[in-house]
């Protein structure tokens, strides 16, 4: 099997270059391990962040490096800032994504920016990719695992070693075969569940810190990338979420309300001390790391007319039992074995509680995003330890690394996902006039 344009994994990033580099005139084929498209892009909540109201490329980019600490590559965080409301706009004229009539502010970011595709959810942007991708003729191989990357004696890309009819539950099914390509790009996401090789970047990380990525989230595409030659960076800085709940398994349904009402609007106290430790609107390790040195399970409270002015339904959270509505605070204080008057003392001086009933729900960070991975330049080309360009090769999304740095911002990762897939969708698709 040969093809122009060989894109691996086919969540956001690898659908947008499969887009791009199609629209550029090439043959494409996307690989996908799993039985359907998606990913971790399919289950996100489809924040896109772009330019809100008196922002600008600038400021973004600022907030980016001052959640990432600054260890951030600046060209790559750059690039993103830049482009970020452009691919927004191509989202939506190129393929036709409708996003909710509001934006979004999540802690780090300087302003609301962040603009969410309708149904709150990566279904309404993964649809119209899919769409757009039959309309140019570009098929996707399911149970297709790329096992191995091929290269020429010159060290050039030339295709991949797959193993066909793959299926997670039976790793040993399926059989192998080679498929040639004139250029690779690797799209295929973080390492968020990959237990082995997170805990060899962070020791914390083991089997019993839980995740919000979909189990097959792992780093195998990136260590053939790095046997290959390819350098990597960030790889101990793992994202945890810090809307999370220890209550329900995964995403679930705590980070709706804590990061969409409580943050911006309610607050989260020690149930020990029923008071509060942190800034809830600081970037999302900032927020993690005091749960973390708290220690134990916290609890992030809202009030009626935060719940009311968020305008988010919390309809699913309390029939699962994940989120608590309350009629007073001394109810809410007795199911959180919380001292109900240094609790009272607390909500008077947030300011943000004025009408019951109060909702309440316990928080403990959760691996979700892995800031680090492959190195790239502004081409999207995958580089060497020698910071060349590997002939061929090119990568996109949460599998690449140096975007964000430290921390990466809410809603930055789908832009990231667009922005340096129509990069490397293009770029792949040009190859030959390229290296
Ligand atoms: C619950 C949740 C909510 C989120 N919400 C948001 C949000 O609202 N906004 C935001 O910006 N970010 C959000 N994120 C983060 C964001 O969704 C992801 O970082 C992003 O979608 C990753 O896209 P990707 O294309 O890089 O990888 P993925 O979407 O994970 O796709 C990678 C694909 O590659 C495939 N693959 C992997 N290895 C192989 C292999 N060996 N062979 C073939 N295929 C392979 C995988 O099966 C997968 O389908 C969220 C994340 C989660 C988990």
């Amino acid at each position: 099997m040969t093809t122009d344009v060989l894109v691996i994994g086919s969540g956001f990033a690898g659908l947008v270059a499969a887009v791009e580099a199609a629209a550029g005139g090439a043959s494409v084929l996307v690989l996908e391990k799993m039985r359907a498209a998606g990913g971790n892009s399919i289950i996100s909540d489809g924040g896109f962040a772009a330019l809100g109201a008196d922002d600008s490329p600038e400021l973004f980019y600022n907030d980016l490096l001052r959640a990432g600490q600054g260890l951030n590559k600046p060209e790559l965080a750059r690039l993103l800032a830049e482009k970020a409301q452009e691919s927004l706009e191509w989202s939506r004229d190129v393929l036709g994504v409708e996003y909710l009539d509001r934006l979004e502010i999540f802690g780090g970011h300087s302003v609301a920016r962040c603009y969410t595709a309708k149904g709150r959810s990566g279904v309404s942007l993964l649809r119209p990719l899919l769409a757009k991708l039959s309309q140019l003729g570009v098929s996707i191989l399911y149970q297709t695992k790329v096992e191995q990357l091929c290269t020429d004696p010159q060290g050039r890309v030339t295709g991949v070693v797959v193993r066909q009819g793959y299926d997670h539950r039976n790793a040993a099914m399926g059989s192998e075969q080679v498929i040639e390509a004139r250029s690779v790009v690797l799209a295929t996401g973080g390492f968020g569940a990959d237990v082995k090789f997170r805990q060899l970047h962070d020791g914390r990380l083991t089997a019993a810190v839980d995740t919000t990525n979909k189990p097959f989230t792992t780093a195998e595409v990136l260590v053939e990338a790095l046997r290959l030659g390819a350098d990597s960076l960030h790889l101990s800085h793992v994202q945890l979420g810090p809307w999370a709940s220890p209550d329900e398994k995964g995403y679930g349904e705590a980070p709706g309300f804590a990061d969409y009402t409580v943050f911006p609007l309610g607050i989260v106290v020690d149930p020990v001390t029923a008071q509060r430790f942190c800034d809830e609107m600081g970037d999302r390790r900032t927020v993690a790391d005091a749960l973390l040195a708290v220690g134990h399970p916290c609890v992030g409270l809202a009030d009626s007319q935060a719940v009311a002015q968020s305008g988010w339904s919390l309809e699913r959270g309390l029939k699962k039992g994940v989120i608590k509505e309350f009629r007073s605070l001394e109810d809410l204080a007795s199911a959180y074995a919380m001292d109900p008057a240094r609790l009272l003392e607390t909500t008077i001086r947030s300011g943000r509680f004025k009408a019951p009933p109060y909702y309440g729900v316990r928080l403990w960070p959760k691996v979700h995003y892995t800031m680090g991975g492959l190195a790239i330049n502004a081409d999207a080309q995958v580089l060497n330890t020698k910071g060349i360009p590997i002939a061929g090769l090119y990568a996109a999304g949460e599998l690449v690394g140096g975007v964000h740095g430290a921390c990466r911002l809410g809603s930055c990762s789908i832009t990231e996902c667009f922005v340096f897939g129509r990069i490397a969708g293009r770029n792949a698709a040009n190859q030959e006039s390229r290296v």
